[in-house]
């Protein structure tokens, strides 16, 4: 083994001795769609709070929007694609297959990515639509597809044996419309800071007393606050890699 790659591994063993030690798991909240300038004010709190989210942009790439995305990645945060025209992946339209939903929804999103240096790893359903035959064209461009819970709404506790390099992430909505209540939330992420374990989670904007299918900024400050103390990592897709590691 060369040095290097051995320093690594025991760099990395320590790590998860002293992660597994604490057991804090771990917060991904993936914000969809586009709110540039209130994400940008938004991000204030997350680092007060030393968090890093996902932001996955819907829409044509325009300079302002790059600009937005670049200054959200220097924050520290993860950027994922969501699509040009918002179009489900599944079912496709009419006679579209995945190749053609590639060329249309998320090429020109990658591209003008890739040329202005903001690293892409994950891609959020619309409308959290996909299957099984999405999810394997995709994983030909992303690691992470963010999608919803399913039928069953149950949300998911992903383990050190769960997480995979590439896997599809089922979040739970928060706003209004998913009837959130700030309680249940906090229960889910104490159980996922006792269990170790990550869960994700997916809103749209970020404002005070949003309503809709978004995050109003007080409930926000209210998960992180609680996420801190119970010594939690809030972090983006691009940091799921570094989890793997346990
Ligand atoms: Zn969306």
């Amino acid at each position: 083994m060369k040095k290097s790659l051995f320093l690594c591994v025991l760099l990395g063993a320590l790590f998860l001795v002293g992660a597994e030690k604490e057991g804090r798991g771990a917060l991904c909240l993936t914000f969809d769609d586009y709110a540039g300038t209130n994400w940008l004010k938004a991000d204030a709190l997350f680092k007060k709070y030393n968090a890093h989210v996902t932001f996955f942009i819907v829409g044509k790439l325009t300079p302002d929007k790059v600009e937005t995305m670049k200054k959200l990645q220097s924050a520290g945060h993860s950027i994922g694609l969501h699509s040009v025209h918002h179009r489900n992946a599944s079912p496709l339209p009419g006679k579209w297959d995945m190749k053609k939903y590639f060329e249309q929804e998320i090429k020109p999103q990658l591209d003008l990515c890739r040329k202005n240096g903001i690293e892409v790893c994950g891609f959020a359903y619309p409308n959290n639509r996909r299957n099984e035959v999405t999810d394997q064209e995709l994983f030909k461009h992303f690691d992470y597809l963010r999608a919803g819970l399913g039928k069953a709404r149950k949300n998911i506790f992903y383990g050190a044996k769960d997480l995979k390099d590439k896997m599809v992430l089922g979040g739970g909505g928060i706003g209004a419309y998913y009837k959130s209540d700030v309680k249940v939330l906090k229960n889910l992420l104490k159980k996922a800071a006792d269990t170790n374990t990550m869960i994700v989670f997916f809103s749209h904007n970020i404002y005070p007393k949003a309503k809709h299918v978004h995050m109003p900024t007080e409930m926000l400050e209210e998960l992180l606050k609680y996420a801190a103390e119970l010594n939690m990592r809030v972090i983006g897709i691009n940091e799921i890699k570094t989890l793997l590691l346990r």
